[in-house]
């Protein structure tokens, strides 16, 4: 962060939302009206609109001791779009609102915004409003994103049928991973101001942490390959709890194999220095943004070509629950949160 310090009060509520939005550059067609008027307007062309919003809140959601602010921004905007993208849905229009303290200069809140602004043009949305409040303490931040998506083509979690392949994009855990390691670093810097933190070597688990991205590639592979997922969702809680919410609403059970997980190779080996489990980290770990899926057994063959789709399992009848299958092939009940991630 730069030197200088302007204080909020200096523009004002005003000042300051023209300041944070002085460089909006337009992206989308479906964009009427912006920043600057009481309401947006967006036209969608006979689209259908998809919403979703998020709250991300200092001391629950992210701590700044570790988190640059520019980062912060791309991330509130990243994992709003993930869910617009779990929804088989493309994002095209922002709000963002803030609330923080005085603690927060101009200079704070514009890098932030500059994460903001790197988000929506690698992903073309615009940021079309917001809401701007002080707060007694901490900063807090809450991300609308709207979508459109041609009629009924959404994708809900309720409507796998039992055959049907699970598929999940890229890896998981390594988000986990990397906040495990910063908390840790956090720890060893309190207690030894002098000591400057070891990460090197741990840029992927890190940098799956603090900038995820969304997968719009994925979206766009499946579309381009004419598969039609059957139930879709983004894994922000950890595949267990994602899988057994497709597997709840759909009504029917799932069978998962533990050697089928995607897990990045320095995931595996920072979870061996952590003495965990890999396979725990990747079922319950968190905050990976993947797209979890399923597709009909007959698209199968579309998919071989791409390497970030893993097939991990299927889904069955609702009697037989919910289970994984270990590289032992020992089953075990597949449970939403926790360590225990094997509990029969
Ligand atoms: P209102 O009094 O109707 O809430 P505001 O003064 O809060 O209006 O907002 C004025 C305009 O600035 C609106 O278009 C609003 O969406 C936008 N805006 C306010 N805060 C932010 C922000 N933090 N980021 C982006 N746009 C914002
Ligand atoms: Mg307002």
């Amino acid at each position: 962060m730069s030197e200088e310090r302007t204080e909020v009060g200096s523009l004002g509520e005003f000042g300051l939302i023209d300041y944070l939005t002085r460089n909006i550059e337009i992206q989308q067609a479906s964009t009427v009206l912006g920043v600057g008027d009481d309401a947006a307007v967006i036209d969608h062309f006979g689209k259908q609109t998809v919403i979703s919003t998020d709250m991300l809140v200092e001391g629950i959601h992210f701590d700044l001791a570790y988190t640059p602010l520019k980062h912060l921004g791309y991330k509130s905007v990243v994992v709003n779009l993930s869910d617009i993208y779990a929804m088989n849905a493309t994002p095209t229009h922002i709000t963002v609102s803030i609330a923080f303290s005085n603690r927060f200069s101009v200079e704070a809140l514009s890098e932030f915004y500059d994460g903001v602004y790197a988000a929506c043009e690698r992903y073309g949305v615009d940021l079309v409003g917001g809401d701007t409040s002080s707060s007694q303490k901490g900063f807090v931040i809450s991300v609308t994103a709207i979508g459109e998506v041609a009629p009924d083509q959404f994708v809900k979690r309720s409507t796998a049928e039992k055959g049907d392949l699970i598929c999940v994009s890229g890896d998981l855990g390594a988000a986990f991973l990397g906040l495990t390691l910063l908390e840790r670093e956090k720890q060893v810097h309190l207690q030894h101001p002098q000591l400057q933190p070891d990460l090197e070597n741990q840029t992927y688990i890190i940098g799956r942490l603090l900038k995820p991205e969304a997968r719009k590639d994925i979206i766009e592979f499946l579309e381009s390959s004419e598969i039609r997922p059957t139930a879709m969702m983004d894994v922000s809680d950890g595949l267990s709890s994602e899988a057994l919410h497709i597997c709840k609403q759909s009504n029917l059970g799932c069978v998962i194999y533990e050697d089928k997980l995607p897990i990045h190779d320095q995931s595996r080996q920072q979870a061996m220095k952590f003495s965990l489990d890999p396979t725990a980290c990747a079922l319950s770990g968190g905050e990976d943004y993947e797209l979890l899926f399923t597709i009909k057994q007959a698209d199968h063959e579309k998919l071989l070509l791409n390497e970030q789709i893993s097939v991990i399992g299927y889904m069955t009848d609702i009697s037989e629950g919910a289970h994984i299958i270990t590289k032992g092939g020992n089953k075990f009940k597949l449970v939403a949160q926790g360590w225990n991630a094997f509990e029969q």
